[in-house]
């Protein structure tokens, strides 16, 4: 069992799957990030602007620094854009050998292998 996957609404954070309120009333986002790190829970992904990632609509979560997977435990070939940290998909889903990423939000292009060597 991985972390409980939550979203933020209002002041409030609630559980992804079952929309149940895990706990409200944070002063600032600070706090709120504060208690997601002391707890076994998960935040959905944002870019370095702050703007979540959506994949139809839906928030993304990053799972051991490495794997990305929707609210229902899916596994997703994602990456995070070195640019502006936007939500990067495979360009060209049937080819094999090459692992180019485009970025959704602002459409850099980078190797997910390279990117992952670096880090
Ligand atoms: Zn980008």
């Amino acid at each position: 069992m991985g972390p409980t996957k939550v979203v933020v609404e209002g002041n409030g954070l609630y559980d992804a799957v079952s929309g149940k309120l895990i706990k409200e009333g944070f002063a600032s986002r600070h706090e709120l990030e504060d208690y997601v790190n002391h707890h076994y829970l998960v935040l959905p992904v944002v870019d370095n602007a702050g703007r979540p990632w959506s994949l139809d609509g839906k928030p993304v979560y990053c799972l051991r620094g490495v794997q990305y997977e929707t609210v229902s435990d899916e596994r997703l070939h994602l990456a995070r854009c070195p640019d502006c940290g936007g939500m990067g998909i495979r360009s060209d889903e049937f080819t094999v050998e090459s692992d180019c990423i485009r970025c959704t939000a602002c459409g850099h292009e980078f190797d997910a292998r390279l990117e992952m060597m670096e880090t």
